[in-house]
């Protein structure tokens, strides 16, 4: 079932990009197994997948353990909170979700005493929706400005997220704010900071993120079904 999930999906994103004149390999999938079981990673493994998303940091140390015969590059994806960087410095491929830089200190540090430099993206606030999460578009500059301070880290682009909607179309508008920041970002060029990747759309809009022009798109509910417990 996920196997042909996965198969499935990615014909739907190869057939987005041709629609809009990309390369399907400019767009990674990320496959998204929070609340997911081990074995559910572990089918998705098997038909070829190696790049997961997870957003609590000991779900995330409990299958990356039972799973470490495979080589997988974990995404953080959800809220990291300072005091958790520490357990995923050692090995965690790209942190999605950097907003504040007392996180980005904090993950720098840890990354040293391992002698990795992170790669991480800066989340940005771009809908009208409250949440605590994401940095506004207009103070995303001045923190990538100071996080390209920070010896052991790397910022690689930036990641959002769309309005809680069931139209695709409502979040067009926020990647659009993305895609213009970045923008601003490479014109003003900012030393030390890579604009290599947009990380937007989810099931429910990833088409339209990549007509938009995402890299990066963390796919579950497409993937593994639905979540009997409901976070994000
Ligand atoms: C849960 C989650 C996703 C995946 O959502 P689906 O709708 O299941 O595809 C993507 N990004 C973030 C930040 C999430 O928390």
């Amino acid at each position: 079932m996920i196997a042909e999930n996965l198969k499935n999906l990615r014909k739907r994103i190869e057939q987005t990009c041709q629609k809009c004149g990309r390369r399907s390999e400019d767009v990674q999938l990320v496959a998204v197994s929070k609340t997911f079981p081990v074995e559910a990673i572990q089918e998705a493994v098997g038909a070829g997948h190696i790049d997961f998303g997870e957003n609590y940091v000991q779900e995330l140390q409990e299958k990356r353990q039972v799973l470490a015969m495979h080589p997988l590059h974990w995404h953080f994806i959800g809220h990291l909170q300072s005091n958790k960087a520490k357990y995923i410095a050692e090995y965690i491929h790209l942190i999605h979700s950097v907003d504040d830089i007392s996180l980005g200190k904090e993950i720098s540090k840890r990354a040293e005493r391992f002698g990795r430099v992170q790669d991480v993206l800066v989340e940005v606030h771009t809908t009208d929706e409250a949440t605590k999460y994401g940095v506004p578009p207009k103070k995303t500059i001045a923190l990538l400005k100071e996080l390209s301070q920070l010896q052991c880290l790397r910022v690689c682009g930036l990641m959002t997220m769309g309005p809680f909607s069931d139209d695709p179309n409502d979040s067009r508008q926020s990647f659009r704010q993305l895609v213009e920041l970045k923008r601003e970002i490479v014109s003003e060029g900012v030393e030390n900071v890579h604009m290599q990747h947009l990380s937007m759309g989810m099931t429910h809009d990833f088409e339209v993120a990549i007509e938009e022009g995402s890299t990066i798109v963390r796919i579950g509910t497409a993937i593994f079904g639905r979540r009997v417990k409901n976070v994000n």
